[in-house]
C-alpha cells in the first residue's frame, strides 16, 4: 500500500506524541512538525524533550510544547491538567501518537517479578487508557482528528519469554478496537501501528548481539505513522497495520 502523504498533510493539526524524547517518537515529532503540525512533546526526561524541541526549532517547523511526564506515576489527575493545560494553549488536540512504552525484561514467565508486571501494565496499557479518557473532549472538538496506538507483532501473536510487554500489546490492541467501534460514527479514527524491528535502544536493549545495521531507522517507518495521522487515512479505523513489509 502507498503511504505517501503531501508535504503539508497535517498543517494546522495539534498532534501529542508520548515518548517523543527519543527513538521512533521523536522522529515522528520531527516527521509531524515537518508536514506542518504543532507537536506537543510528553515524555518523562526533560532534557530528552528540549532536544526534540530545539531540532523542531531550528529546522523552521511549527513551534512545538513540552509537556513533562513521567507515566509512570502519573495520575488521572495528572492526565486531567495536562488537558486543561492543552486547551488553554490551542482549544482543541487533532491526534495523539500513544507511542511511549516500557519493554521489561525478556524471561520465563514464572520469574516475571510482580513489580515488573505492574510497571509495564502501568505505562503500556493504564497510563494510554487514562491519558485517552482525559483528551477524549479535545479529539472531540477537531473536525477530523486521529488516535494512534503503538503495537508490536508480540500484541497479536504471544511469543515465549516475551510476557508482561506482549501481554500489553494485547491490551493495547484490544483498547484500540474498542475505541474504534465505539467512536466509528464520529470523526476520530482509531488505529494501532506495529513498527516491526526498528533501531533504537529498545530494539537493542531486547537483541543485543544483532547488528543495528541491518534494522530499518525510525525515519524509514515514518510514511505508514504520518499517513494514520493524515486526513488520507479518513477511511481506516481499528486497525493494526505493519509499518514494515513482512519478509
Ligand atoms: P525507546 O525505548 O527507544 O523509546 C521509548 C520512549 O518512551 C522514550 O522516549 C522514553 O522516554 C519513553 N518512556 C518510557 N517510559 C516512559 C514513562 N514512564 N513516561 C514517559 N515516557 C516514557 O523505544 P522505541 O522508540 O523503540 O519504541 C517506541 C514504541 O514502538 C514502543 O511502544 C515500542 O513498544 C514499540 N515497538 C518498537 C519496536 C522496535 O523495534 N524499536 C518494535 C515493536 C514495537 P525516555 O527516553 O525518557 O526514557
Amino acid at each position: 500500500m502507498d503511504y505517501a502523504v503531501s508535504s503539508d498533510a497535517l498543517k494546522g493539526k495539534v498532534i501529542l506524541v508520548t515518548g517523543a524524547g527519543a527513538g521512533i517518537g521523536k522522529q515522528a515529532a520531527l516527521s509531524y512538525a515537518e508536514r506542518g503540525a504543532t507537536v506537543i512533546l510528553l515524555g518523562r526526561t526533560v532534557k530528552k524533550l528540549e532536544q526534540t524541541y530545539d531540532e523542531i526549532e531550528a529546522a523552521g517547523y511549527p513551534q512545538p510544547a513540552i509537556i513533562p511526564l513521567d507515566m509512570k506515576g502519573a495520575t488521572k489527575q495528572n492526565y486531567l491538567d495536562m488537558a486543561d493545560t492543552i486547551e488553554g494553549q490551542f482549544g482543541r488536540l487533532d491526534g495523539v501518537l500513544h507511542n511511549a512504552s516500557l519493554l521489561g525484561v525478556i524471561s520465563p514467565f514464572d520469574q516475571i517479578g510482580e513489580d515488573t508486571y505492574d510497571d509495564i501494565m502501568q505505562v503500556n496499557v493504564k497510563a494510554q487508557f487514562l491519558m485517552t479518557q482525559a483528551i477524549l473532549p479535545l479529539l472531540h472538538k477537531s473536525d477530523d482528528a486521529r488516535i494512534v496506538f503503538t503495537s508490536s507483532t508480540v500484541g497479536h501473536s504471544g511469543r515465549a519469554f516475551w510476557g508482561t510487554y506482549a501481554m500489553s500489546k494485547f491490551a493495547t490492541e484490544g483498547m484500540m478496537q474498542v475505541l474504534a467501534d465505539e467512536l466509528s460514527d464520529t470523526h476520530i479514527r482509531v488505529n494501532a501501528i506495529n513498527p516491526g524491528a526498528t533501531r533504537t535502544a529498545m530494539r537493542a536493549k531486547a537483541y543485543p548481539a544483532e547488528d543495528t545495521d541491518l534494522l530499518k531507522t525510525p525515519l524509514d517507518i515514518m510514511p505508514l505513522y504520518l499517513y494514520l495521522m493524515s486526513p488520507e487515512s479518513k477511511d481506516v479505523n481499528g486497525q493494526c497495520i505493519d509499518a514494515q513489509p513482512k519478509k
